[in-house]
């Protein structure tokens, strides 16, 4: 299955059998919890069509960030809950949700009158966010206990979950993760004793670290999972499978004498007599254009380093140890060859960011 007709072979090969077991495992940790898949950003890169229905029999809703969204999931016919993390932007949407069981979060005051206003033909189900100290988006704790009360009163809100989001889930030792539990908890204290919950994505859902009380009444919120990536870098690595890998060809591959530069900005200069590939991908399909010099691309079995500045339709890496290479071979940027962390790494930013940002132009192959 591809997107239409492509001669470049640069591509995201999407392993759909990668995504269900990871939806699986993920099943598995959340116990008696429910389960929200997240796939906003287009399932984190992956197509948030073709993630929806692979991980179908393991989650109890889909969470994407905003209405349009959420509306491409309906259009593709499923019928499942969907959460949006953000929010409404305006009391237009509101029917909207109602018609197609929408569930908006509800983290500012405008959202709450816009709801308390609103004449609806079916009442919504919202999730009311408490800022518990990571001061993006929510209510101050102080405020829950009142603002879920009005939201109970009006007859356009059918149920209220109340949530909150973990700034440092991935990090065992931060201080504020507990703090920001302990918030939360006096939060639902104050609420109703029978409200649902909601407080952990992957990082909180996997970190050993933090406790998150009795889970029977509470949803995990888990995205990058179930792409395979563990955010908590536990020793005990978690049996997770990349869900894709990125490939892109071999174009050319000359010999660079010492003291030859490579690449726009002459950025890496020739120690010795080197060979270079080139390869067809760049910044406009998402690799990152600030990805330095060393960082590992997957060639004919080994690691070779990026040399020089990332093109926006080309890379160049150092093939001199390799023994063999041919143009038509194929580099795997990222998959289960080389992880997507580890280049994170090397780059300087996160999975997450690797992922979403591969751009239209690159096909994705589902198999
Ligand atoms: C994106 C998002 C998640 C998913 O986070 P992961 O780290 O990918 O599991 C959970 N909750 C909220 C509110 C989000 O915006």
């Amino acid at each position: 299955m591809s997107n239409g007709l492509h001669f470049r072979p640069t591509r995201a090969e999407i392993d759909t059998d990668a995504l269900r077991h990871n939806a699986t495992m993920a099943r598995k940790h959340a116990g008696h919890c429910k389960l929200m898949g997240v796939i906003k950003a287009n399932g984190y890169g992956h197509g948030a069509v073709e993630v929806a229905q692979a991980i179908n029999g393991s989650v109890d809703a889909y969470g994407v960030a905003f209405i349009d969204e959420a509306l491409k999931l309906r259009d593709a016919g499923f019928i499942q809950p969907i959460v949006l993390l953000e929010g409404c932007f305006s009391e237009a949407e509101l029917p909207v949700c109602a018609h197609y069981n929408l569930q908006p979060v509800v983290h500012q005051q405008a959202q709450l009158d816009a709801i308390l206003n609103a004449r609806l033909v079916k009442p919504l189900a919202v999730w009311l966010k408490a800022d518990t100290g990571m001061h993006r988006l929510g209510f101050a704790p102080e405020q829950i206990e009142a603002v879920s009360k009005q939201l109970e009163n009006c007859p356009q809100v059918g149920s209220v979950t109340v949530m909150t989001h973990f700034a440092n889930a991935d990090r065992h030792q931060h201080p504020l993760n507990e703090r920001q539990l302990d918030r939360f908890n006096e939060v639902c204290a104050r609420t109703t004793p029978a409200r649902t919950l909601s407080a952990a994505n992957t990082a909180a859902l996997l970190s050993s670290a933090l406790d998150l009380g009795d889970k029977a009444s509470q949803w995990c919120r888990t995205g990058i999972m179930l792409y395979g990536v563990d955010p908590t870098k536990q020793q005990e690595a978690l049996p997770l499978l990349p869900a894709m890998r990125l490939l892109a060809p071999v174009i050319a591959v000359r010999e660079v004498a010492v003291g030859e530069a490579v690449g726009y900005g002459s950025q890496w200069v020739a120690e010795r007599p080197s060979r270079i590939a080139t390869l067809a991908i760049g910044y406009a399909d998402g690799y990152p254009r600030h990805a330095p010099n060393g960082t590992p691309v997957w060639l004919n079995g080994v690691e070779v380093p990026l040399a020089g500045t990332v093109s926006m339709d080309m890379i160049t890496v150092d093939v001199t140890d390799l023994e063999h290479l041919e143009v038509g071979d194929e580099a795997e940027l990222w998959g289960p060859n080389l992880a997507v962390a580890k280049v994170a790494e090397a780059i300087g930013t996160i999975t997450y960011e690797l992922l979403t940002r591969v751009s239209e132009r690159v096909p994705r192959h589902y198999k």
